[in-house]
Order: structure tokens, then sequence, then C-alpha cells
């Protein structure tokens, strides 16, 4: 049985709690750590059940964490991936421009992965496309030579690893269902007993919100829940794609469109959508939760995004109900691409921050309070960035919660 006092406690064993974990074992050896996983084992839910894709950082706004902390992760990732010897390719990716309209956007992603400091960015015709992608099409193709792909629940299982190495505890089975707070000291509890900390940080995902709230804070937004589903391409169509080939993104959300990704083994899947759940855990369409859906429902914000984007969530939808929807989308990049290729996969549930005002909070989010660190929106690329998101963290808990 662990002990029952810690320095620091860390409730969420997806990528970024271990990630954070990792980085506190290796800076403050002599700290006493704990992170609780309310699943049998890490990554169970967003960091074992993404795309595997180690983003490069074009997408993001210069300036931004995500953009600043995905370029650096991106980099840290590969080498740790290289370190510890878990499968992983810097491939490169294209990401292919179908229509007219979406030329002046490819430029301005080429100019943003250059302000972010990516190298290697070229904008290429339709003929050059074909000798990178030779079955992809479009009128044009930024090529990006830094994206990887890894396999993030591997990553997690070496993380767990080194933190146990490095004296920290992952203790799993254990989900948070109280917090008391005194003036010295935190109190978890658990199935497993409860727990006394110095310090609380909070990672944990499509939860955090709910576990900033059973600390007694009043989150600054709700976690709404977008499921990812994938199609798999049949073995005997998989090298109609070499790498990666992603669409130009919808600037209005945070999703980056169908796309076809070749994981580390090999398989080819095409995906994900991003439809609401209806369920924080709603891996499939029968999965509902009425207390999830009742808290999105007294939720001001859930109203005004509802109203924004409507048509939008409409269409995902349809496409998610409707395979050949789902091909249509999928022949702009590949036109050879058939219903008969594809086969369902499996999917994901990414936890977005919604704001009071309707808005999805689009970059990190961090927000301390007293001895407790809340990690708010932690969307991709943060599987990617999970490294230097732990070390990001750690600095402000070394201000803030009194690590040393
Ligand atoms: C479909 C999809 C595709 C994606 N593709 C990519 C990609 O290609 N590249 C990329 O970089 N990112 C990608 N992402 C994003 C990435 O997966 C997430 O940003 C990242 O995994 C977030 O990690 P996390 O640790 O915050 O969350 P999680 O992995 O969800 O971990 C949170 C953990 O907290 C635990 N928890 C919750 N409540 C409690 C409680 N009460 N007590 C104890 N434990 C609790 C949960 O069980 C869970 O294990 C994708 C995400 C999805 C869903």
């Amino acid at each position: 049985m662990p002990d029952s006092r810690y320095n620091v406690i860390i409730i969420g064993g997806g990528a970024v709690g271990l990630g954070v974990g990792l980085e506190i074992t290796r800076r403050f050896p002599r700290q006493r750590l704990l992170v609780l996983e309310k699943e049998s084992g890490v990554a169970r839910h967003q960091s074992g059940h993404n795309s595997g894709v180690i983003h490069s950082g074009v997408y993001y706004k210069p300036g931004s964490l995500k953009a600043r902390l995905c370029v650096a992760g991106a980099a840290a990732m590969v080498e740790f991936c290289r370190e510890h010897s878990v499968p992983h390719n810097v491939c490169g990716k294209v990401i292919v421009a179908t229509r007219e309209d979406e030329l002046p956007r490819l430029e301005e992603l080429r100019k943003r992965g250059e302000a972010n400091g990516l190298e290697g960015l070229r904008l290429i015709g339709p003929q050059e496309l074909r000798e990178i992608e030779p079955h992809a099409a479009g009128l044009q193709a930024l090529v990006v030579p830094s994206t990887g792909v890894t396999n993030y629940a591997l990553v997690c299982e070496k993380y767990a690893e080194l933190i146990a190495a490095g004296g920290g505890s992952v203790l799993t089975s254990a989900a948070a269902t109280g917090i008391r707070r005194s003036q010295n000291e935190i109190t978890v509890e658990t199935p497993r007993g409860a727990f006394a900390t110095d310090a609380l940080i909070n990672c944990a995902g499509l939860y955090s919100d709910r576990i900033s709230r059973m600390a007694g804070d009043e989150p600054t937004a709700m976690i709404v829940p977008f499921r990812g589903e994938y199609y798999d391409l049949v073995p005997e169509r998989a090298a109609l794609v070499r790498a990666l080939i992603y669409p130009v993104p919808d600037p209005r959300f945070p999703f980056l469109g169908v796309h076809f990704t070749r994981r580390v083994s090999g398989k080819v899947d095409a995906g994900p959508n991003a439809i609401l759940a209806l369920a924080r855990e709603g891996y499939r369409h029968t999965d509902i939760n009425v207390r999830d859906l009742a808290s999105s429902a007294a939720f001001p914000g859930f109203w005004r995004m509802a109203r924004q984007h409507w048509r939008k969530a409409l269409g995902e939808w349809h496409r998610s109900l409707s395979k050949a929807a789902f091909v249509r989308a999928l022949q702009e990049l590949l036109p050879e691409i058939g219903e008969k290729d594809l086969l369902p996969g499996g999917s994901g549930v990414r936890a977005q921050a919604l704001k009071p005002d309707g808005a999805l909070v689009d970059d990190f989010q961090f927000v301390p309070s007293g001895k407790v660190l809340h990690v708010l929106n932690v969307p991709s690329p943060a599987a990617t960035a999970s490294l230097v998101i732990g070390k990001t963290i750690v600095d402000l808990a070394a201000a803030n919660l009194g690590l040393s």
C-alpha cells in the first residue's frame, strides 16, 4: 500500500500528468510524488486514443503557448523516443489545398510555420505532390518535413516507468473522489485510501473542470467532449498513403479536418472527425451520460456555441452517420479512395474547454489557485508537447506551489 503523505499529488495518468510527474522526479528527486489515475492503467483516454502524430507547430498562432511548446515539444519527443527506443518516424507531411479559396490559407500556414521557427517548409505544385504522395491530388501543398508519428500509449508507459525509477509512484484504479483543503495540507480521497499532500496538480483531462470544482475552485471554462472517429484503410489499399496527408484546416475551429495517417505500426487510418459526444468518455454513438448532458445544457456558453456553430455541427454529424459523406471528404485529398477501402476504426474523445461566451479556448490554459494548479485546456498538440508542458508546469509549480 502506498504511503499516505506526499509533497505533490498529480491527478491524471495521461501524457500531461505523467509528463509533469517525470519532470518533477528529474528536477526535484527528493520530493515525494504520487500520480493518481482512475483507470487500471495509464493513457486509457485521450493519450491512448489519438492520431499518434508528433505535430511540428505549423498551425498555431506565433507567440502562443501551443506554438512555443509544440515546436520545442516535438524536438523533445523525437529525442525521448530515440533515447528510450519508443517506435517513431519523422516522416514529414503534406497539407493539401484542393480549392482556390484554400490557397491564401495555405500561404498563411507557411508564414505561421516560419514565424514559429520551422525549417524546410515549402509550397509545391500538383506534380511534386505526386512525387511525394503519388495518389494525392490538389492545387498546391505545403511540405512540413519535421512532422512525425509515434505511439503515445507507449510513450506514457515509458513516462510511468521512469517516474517509478525516479522514486515517484503511479497509483492506478485510484479515482480522486473528494478533495479537502486546509491551511497546511490538501487531502485527496480515493477508493484506495486518502492521501495528504502539500501541493496538487490537476491533469484530469476530460474531467479537469470537475476536479477543479471538487477542489473548491470555480473553473474558468467547461470541458466539452468532442469525439473523433476513424476509419481504417484495408491493408490491400494502405499503399495509397505513404505518410501523412492533411487538408487545409478551417481557421474557425481548433480541429484539423479528416486526414490520412500512416501510423508507426504501418496501418493507415482516416479521420478523425469532430462531433459533440453525448458523454465525456463517449467513444460510441450509444454512449450517453445524463449528468454530462445536463451540465452542458446548464452552461450558458454551450448554447452560445451551439447557436454559432450549428451548421458545422450538423455537417459533422451527417459525416459521422453516413460513410458515403465521410468518404466524399476524403476523396478531395485522395480521389481513388472508395467506401469499400475503409473499415470502421477506433475513436477518441477530445477535452476542449469552452468559455461562458461560447468561444472555444484556443490556447493551453494553466490556472494556479493557492497550492493547487489546474491544467484546464490541453488539447492537441499536447501529447506532442507533453515533455515541455511538464517543464512549464513545474516552473509554475515551483513559483506558485512552493516546490523546491
Ligand atoms: C481523436 C484525438 C486525436 C488526437 N491526435 C493528436 C495527435 O496526433 N498529436 C497530439 O499531439 N495530440 C493529439 N491529440 C490530443 C492529445 O491526445 C491530448 O491533448 C493529450 O493526450 C492530453 O493529455 P492529458 O493527460 O491531458 O489527457 P488524458 O490522456 O485524457 O489523461 C487524463 C487522465 O485523467 C484521468 N482522470 C480523470 N478523472 C480522474 C479522477 N477523478 N481521478 C484520477 N484520474 C482521473 C483519466 O482517466 C485520464 O487517464 C488528439 C486527441 C484526440 C482525442
